[in-house]
């Protein structure tokens, strides 16, 4: 719900998120969830009044709020004193209730959750949207489809019988399992249907056919289909399939590449939990040598596949993963993305700060609706102290922020007390999932 008063931001640097240059813009002016006015005052214009509330952004950056594609809130919990068992359904949906406000606090206005558990985070964007919580704008997929092997399989080696009910993958062993599958997340309100090949991409464990048939069922909901894939093969039958989407492609060989292009879907590397993985031990998972080596091997390639998909002209999206396995915190990580696509893989910040933006905006269905600043468009905007053009570390940096806009309303960051939560500890499994 918008406040009723006008917001006039006055002054400030506006970065639009459309990858056009930076410009001085002396007045944005908000009304209800809309922005009416990028520019200077005209005839159009109501004369300012007292019940206007004026935010004056000299020197500071007005950009579109964030987007991050790949964003986990029930995949995992971490532990609490006193809370004996936390993979239940009730704590469940407390931990994410609590986290989706730190993403918000951290300049975010918009997640797409590509899994997660039971029917958690379909829950919740439903509490969003109902105004119960305050959060971005949310969608979601249910738990991800595995067959056996894959990486969101619920009962790794050596198990092969149970199907856990607190796991964030659902076993998907034939075609009609992926199908009936399918089918049951649709009718419970999901907006992607996330199907998950393997950890590592050296097997493909989702047959061809499989994905196809649950991109023609998805489809005929009007549900997005995204992959976890990392291989060759997986992410070639992905194209091929027309998924909406491919989580990782590390593996995309050149040939592969050109299948993606030509059918022109994007794909979102997720670099940031790699990094961690390797710069941050897994956030003190204790990962292990092997482990650590093989993800930097993996960042390594996905920097080069990456260059090769940009000069194909394959669409960037921009993902963080956080909330993944034990590995990262809501609200620390969403900008690390677009470090990595500069200093890594050498895209200029401005294309980073639009794979962030307006680039992720068609994947939340809201395409030419936020993402961007311009009249008409609707209100997420986030006010930052410092030019992240200059240093595109800023954009994860919440100390950086001054204001948070989303859907025309100044976000009370002081409210809620928000605690940090902390990481999940380490745990017996050391693969990463996606
Ligand atoms: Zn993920």
């Amino acid at each position: 719900m918008a406040d009723a008063t006008r917001l006039l931001i006055k002054s400030g640097t506006l970065i639009d998120g459309s990858g056009g240059d930076p410009v001085p813009n002396k007045l944005l002016v908000v009304e209800g969830n809309r922005i009416t006015l990028v520019g200077e005052a005209d005839g159009s214009m109501r004369p300012e009044t007292p019940d206007d509330r004026v935010i004056d952004a000299t020197g500071k950056f007005i950009l579109p709020g964030l987007i991050d594609a790949h964003c986990h809130i029930s995949l995992h919990q971490g532990a609490l004193p006193g809370v004996s068992y936390t993979s239940t359904a009730e704590f469940c949906s407390l931990w994410a209730a609590h986290a989706i406000g730190h993403v918000l606090h951290a300049g975010v206005t918009s997640i797409a959750v590509p899994g997660g558990k039971w029917f958690t985070d379909v829950t919740v964007r439903e509490a969003v949207e109902g105004g119960l919580l305050e959060g971005p704008r949310v969608v979601v997929a249910g738990r991800a489809l595995s067959s056996y092997g894959g990486i969101f399989d619920p009962d790794p080696y050596p198990g092969f019988e149970g199907t856990p009910a607190d796991t964030a993958g659902v076993l998907c062993n034939t075609r009609d399992e992926f199908i009936r599958e399918t089918r049951r997340q649709c009718k419970r309100g999901v907006d992607l249907i996330k199907i998950a090949d393997s950890t590592w991409g050296d097997v493909q464990t989702v047959a061809d056919d499989e994905i196809a048939a649950v991109v023609d069922e998805a489809h005929r909901h009007n549900v997005k289909v995204t992959i976890h894939s990392r291989g060759s093969t997986s992410t070639r039958a992905a194209a091929k399939a027309a998924v909406d989407l491919i989580y990782h492609a590390g593996l995309a060989t050149q040939a592969d590449l050109d299948i993606i292009a030509k059918a022109g879907m994007p794909i979102a590397p997720g670099l940031t939990s790699p990094w961690i993985g390797v710069a941050h031990d897994g956030a003190g998972r204790r990962l292990g040598d092997g482990v650590r080596d093989r993800l930097r091997a993996q960042l390594d390639i996905s920097f080069q596949m990456i260059r090769n998909a940009r000069d194909r002209g394959i669409s960037v999206m921009s993902g963080s993963d956080t909330g993944n396995a034990s590995a990262f915190s809501h609200g620390r990580w969403h900008g690390k993305e677009a470090e990595l696509f500069v200093k890594e893989v050498g895209m200029p910040p401005m294309e980073a700060i639009v794979a962030n933006t307006s680039h992720n905006a068609w994947f939340m269905g809201l395409e030419d609706e936020v993402g961007v600043i311009a009249s008409g468009k609707l209100a997420d905007i986030v006010i930052w102290n410092s030019d992240p053009l200059f240093d595109i570390t800023v954009l994860q940096r919440p100390s950086e922020i001054s204001t948070i806009i989303k859907d025309g309303r100044v976000i009370d960051r002081g409210a809620g007390g928000f605690r940090q939560l902390p990481d999940e500890p380490p745990r017996a499994r050391t693969s990463i999932p996606g």
